[in-house]
């Protein structure tokens, strides 16, 4: 159990924290020795004894106290086993990534021959060991591993302590760091940087090797306040994907990183604030893109309609409220009651107009060129396939052009092409192929399917069936009871936020259930109140609250797995209690 450690905003892997020392520390942060007391390795002492006996005098509560450790190359495993220590302060424990048990509790777990972890595959195999293996409220330390470079992918893969050994070092040795690379200082005609130091060894025909470390150290420093900027503002994930451009290893480290999608998937939130940039090839496989893509396919139900028009994107989200998507509307006129329309688009494939405003559908931005390359084609096509072959249109009408429309028709999709376009001589073709293929077609409730999909997508298959059960009507963005009563609102984020009485409806599934102990919650519920939750719940996740005193809904501030083993944080922001 942490005490000393809390998280307290997450942006995927990435999180801020405070680790709790005389003086606050907020992380992702450079941790200084001065911070630290080290009891030291225990090929120091005589005998694991003396070493424990030794580490008793040098407790210090103010600061991070690291027992002793046994130190050994990375892959050597650890030829003796420590004994827990009671320090009632601070602990930082060594651990060793490879050769990784039960830890002890501990506030930070420090990843022991961290510097020597240079190959993408084994940082990555490291990092995800000692998370998957060390309580998801305790931090992550990698000594001498950082540079300005790498920092911000360190800290995406989950690190939220640092420190400076590394580029200190390397200053002594002639190396030059900055964001975009490091250079051997002799090489470069002149200093990028116009900081005190490169100033001064500007004037000087040697450099000084003091301060190229001095330098150094500050990179380091810019780079973890910028970091902690685009973790707060949700965008880390955007510059991690430009920052490793650096250098093919740090890029090879992302896409083996997307390659685990279990571990970002778990710690993916449901919604963030920022426009999801898909500006790079991995942006194609992002948790945000390849979790929208698979609801669509395993949650998401087609209408029973008859007529499926395809549509392009537009620039502005949602695409309703586009210039293009306007007209397309105007175009179909009352016609647009008997057809279902879904958007093609890159890199989320197939978005039915139901879910045009579900995170990110509402929430991207591509650079438009009208080019589709291959990799794109082929998932496009891949999730088009796997999407009709769930659905049981009779005509499809595809009101697109460019390659887009190209590639749609290549692959043999049978529909009708009207050739895309708004003006006005494609506007009436495409009206006249609507009113010929929805002449019989039967009249669709748009409302209610709208609600249904959006609640399948977030509770899964079957559960907008329940929330809409019985007499209910849409007023809005609010779906009521029979007598009035809100059950569930649809919300500007694009998200499901239910009522007292919407949860009630929704219970019989078991999905989003985070049950808690025998108490009734003020406020918020903290982690250690919780006693199970649902697996499948995510950050940002509407949830329902219920124990033997209590049913409420709320928001999840952490992801389901995260709230069962968690001793510290807010887990739901309760929206509404009652006693049971
Ligand atoms: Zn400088």
């Amino acid at each position: 159990m942490t005490r000393y450690f809390e998280v307290i905003g997450r942006d995927g892997p990435a999180r801020r924290g405070r680790l709790l020392l005389e003086r606050t520390i907020n992380t992702p942060a450079l941790i200084s020795n001065d911070r630290i007391v080290s009891a030291g390795s225990l090929w120091s002492f005589g005998s694991v004894e003396e070493a424990l006996e030794a580490a008793d005098g040098t407790i210090d509560k103010d600061k991070l106290f690291i027992p002793p450790h046994v130190s050994v190359p990375l892959h050597v495993e650890p030829p003796v086993d420590l004994p827990q220590i009671e320090t009632n302060g601070p602990c930082g424990l060594v651990v060793h990534p490879f050769f990784l048990d039960e830890p002890y509790p501990a506030d930070v777990y420090i990843m022991g021959a961290a510097g020597s972890l240079r190959n993408p595959r084994e940082l990555l195999k490291a990092v995800l060991e000692v998370k998957e293996k060390t309580p998801p409220d305790s931090a992550l330390y990698a000594p001498a591993l950082a540079t300005p470079a790498n920092l911000a992918l360190l800290v995406y893969l989950g690190v939220d302590l640092v420190d400076s050994t590394r580029v200190v070092v390397d200053g002594y040795l002639r190396r030059y760091h900055t964001h975009d690379g490091s250079w051997n200082i002799e090489d470069l005609r002149e200093l990028p940087c116009r900081c005190q130091y490169c100033r001064a060894m500007e004037k000087e025909d040697r450099p000084d090797l003091q301060m190229i470390s001095d330098h150094n150290h500050l990179k380091l420093e810019e780079e973890i306040r910028l970091v902690r900027e685009m973790i707060r503002r949700g965008c880390l994930r955007e510059y991690v994907e430009r920052v490793v451009r650096v250098t093919p290893e740090e890029t090879a480290t992302l896409r083996l990183l997307d390659q685990e999608g279990r571990y970002l998937e778990r710690r993916t939130p449901i919604f963030r604030k920022s426009v999801m940039y898909s500006n790079t090839a991995e942006s194609l496989h992002r948790v945000e893109v390849t979790r929208y893509a698979k609801r669509v396919l395993d949650r998401y139900r087609a209408p029973e309609s008859e007529v499926l028009l395809l549509l392009p994107c537009s620039a502005r989200k949602p695409y309703s409220k586009s210039r293009s998507h306007r007209l397309f509307a105007g175009a179909l006129g009352s016609w647009r009651k008997r057809i279902h329309e879904v958007i093609l688009t890159s890199p989320l494939a197939v978005v039915p107009r139901e879910l045009e405003e579900v995170y990110p559908a509402a929430h991207y931005d591509v650079p438009v060129t009208g080019r589709w390359d291959l990799e794109e084609r082929d998932w496009l096509l891949r999730c088009l396939d796997a999407y009709l072959e769930r659905s049981s249109y009779k005509k499809i009408i595809a009101h697109i052009d460019g390659e887009l429309r190209e590639a749609v028709e290549e692959h043999g999709i049978d529909a009708v092409y009207t050739g895309g376009g708004t003006n006005g001589e494609a506007l009436s073709r495409l009206t006249k192929a609507v009113k010929k293929a929805a002449i019989d077609a039967s009249v669709l409730d748009h409302k209610k399917l709208r609600v249904r999909a959006v609640t399948d997508y977030f509770f899964g298959s079957q559960s907008g069936d329940l929330l809409l059960a019985g007499e209910v009507r849409i007023k809005g963005r609010e779906v009521q009871n029979g007598d009035k009563k809100t059950l569930a609102t649809l919300t500007p984020n694009g998200t499901i936020a239910l009522t007292i009485e919407g949860a009630r409806r929704l219970e019989p599934m078991g999905a989003h259930i985070v049950e808690i102990g025998e108490f009734l919650p003020r406020g918020d519920v903290l982690s250690p109140g919780v006693v199970d939750a649902d697996e499948e719940i995510r950050p940002g996740d509407d949830v329902i609250v219920r124990g033997e005193k209590a049913f409420g809904v709320g928001r999840a501030r952490m992801s389901g797995w995260e709230m069962v083993r968690s001793t510290r944080g807010v887990a739901v922001e309760l929206r509404k209690v009652e006693k049971v």
